[in-house]
């Protein structure tokens, strides 16, 4: 795989609560925003930055 996608960030932010965090990979970002869903039934958004 390349590198290129090296400085992108991912924003997860929770509508429901005051969670927010940056996060260099896609998957660690997903599965967070999941973990805090089931955790508290939250609706989490998960913005990609360039
Ligand atoms: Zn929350």
């Amino acid at each position: 795989m390349e590198s290129s996608s090296r400085t992108e960030r991912y924003h997860l932010v929770c509508r429901e609560c005051s969670l927010e965090r940056l996060y260099h990979a896609a998957n660690d970002a997903d599965a967070r925003s999941r973990d805090h869903a089931a955790d508290t039934g939250h609706r989490v958004v998960v913005d990609r930055i360039t």
